[in-house]
């Protein structure tokens, strides 16, 4: 039997090289993209033409929380890691259930029609995880974010864990960060981990460093709220050696979301030891936070693979990369072209999709440029 094919010529796509040229062509088979190519496009198909507009494939988010998407436009900009995360845990007591579910899809389903097809997501509630899975606009990884900082947290949640295993889910365990995943629960990570992919916050506030030392923001605030226990592990060491000490580094596929407080010391270990990991670039929520980031030419020059992420829409309106690039695109630091490659092509490298299972867009009436791209509010999915 044979296959029904579509195709379309468009006016103008975005190539591998980040950049955007005309006569772009699409030939899609099923709800696969079979071919993509520029200029002439075979003789053998009738090609569709699309209007003016743009040909854009789909872009990927390294890093979002969907069950935070209830907290929209409910945290106050500037006020750094520690007190948000403490509106976020207060919150987490009062969740309703259908309503977190409500404003996770909500924000899926913008974001998909805004051009982002592939998710990392990572949640602690496994159960949610579930329900972000059968999304027919879900398409990604699942990340699932063990939290414990004392020993007897750790316990609950290695328990938790092991029995979470029976079921052959494709569901990551995952560290959150530093402070808030005890080294037991780290290496409990690390030796039942079945993928290879690991994620982890890293650096995100600015007295991360001070921990290990216990002095600085992070560590009173987990004394005070009574999280806080020490670790001889931790204890007087840096955070990327004991890392590293603990196997949490050796991952195939090692997404380091944030690193916003990378020195060139942190850089160059880093580049050492892991230059085949990821370093998720999630600006908006880094400046909701208050943060300025200060190590973007150290980032940029780095082996590590830039990845573009959002974080949730509680610290970012949204978890559209379109809208996530459009705010880059701003700082004017990096090159357009870096910038796309990073949301596009050397996403699906780093993630291994299969080109064919890429979702590819049609931005009616765009130009090729990513003001004119934002400014379409709904794109059309190119479907067989
Ligand atoms: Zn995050």
């Amino acid at each position: 039997m044979s296959r029904v094919l579509t195709a379309f010529r468009g006016q103008w796509g975005l190539t591998p090289d980040g950049e955007f040229k005309e006569s772009p062509w699409i030939i899609i088979g099923g709800n696969r993209v079979l071919e993509y190519g520029f200029g002439k496009p075979p003789k053998t198909l009738f090609f569709k033409p699309l209007e003016e507009g743009v040909i854009l494939p789909g872009l990927v988010n390294a890093h979002v929380h969907f069950e935070y998407s209830l907290l929209k436009n409910k945290l106050s900009p500037g006020a750094g890691t520690l007190n948000t995360m403490s509106k976020f845990i207060t919150s987490e007591k009062k969740f309703d259930e259908n309503v977190q579910k409500e404003c996770a899809k909500e924000d899926l389903y913008q974001a998909y029609y805004r051009g982002t097809f592939y998710f990392n997501e990572v949640s602690q509630d496994i159960n949610f995880l579930r329900f972000i899975q059968f999304q027919p606009a879900f398409h990604g990884n699942l990340f699932w974010e063990l939290r414990g900082f004392r020993t007897e947290e750790a316990q609950h949640k290695i328990k938790e864990l092991k029995e979470e295993l029976q079921n052959k889910e494709h569901i990551i365990p995952t560290p959150h960060s530093v402070y808030l995943t005890a080294p037991s629960l780290m290496k409990k990570i690390r030796e039942v981990t079945r993928g290879t992919t690991l994620t982890i916050h890293l650096l995100e506030s600015p007295d991360e460093w001070d921990l290990p030392f216990e002095r600085g923001e992070t560590y009173l605030y987990l004394k005070k709220q009574n999280l806080y226990e020490r670790h001889r592990e931790i204890y007087f060491n840096n955070i990327l050696p004991y890392l590293h000490s603990i196997g949490i580094l050796s991952f195939k596929k090692l997404f380091l979301v944030h690193l916003l407080h990378t020195t060139k010391r942190e850089m160059d270990f880093l580049n050492t030891v892991v230059p085949h990991a990821a370093w998720v670039l999630c600006h908006r929520s880094v400046e909701f936070l208050g943060y300025r980031r200060r190590n973007w030419t150290l980032l940029g020059n780095s082996p590590l693979q830039m990845l573009i992420g959002t974080d949730s829409s509680a610290l970012a309106s949204d978890v559209s990369i379109l809208d996530e690039l459009y705010a880059i695109e701003k700082k004017d630091i990096y090159p357009m072209n870096k910038l796309w490659r990073a949301a596009t092509f050397e996403a699906y490298d780093y993630f291994e999709i299969p080109r064919q299972n890429v979702q590819f867009y049609y931005f009616a009436g765009s130009k090729p440029q990513l003001e004119s791209l934002v400014k379409v509010q709904k794109a059309v999915p190119l479907i067989g």
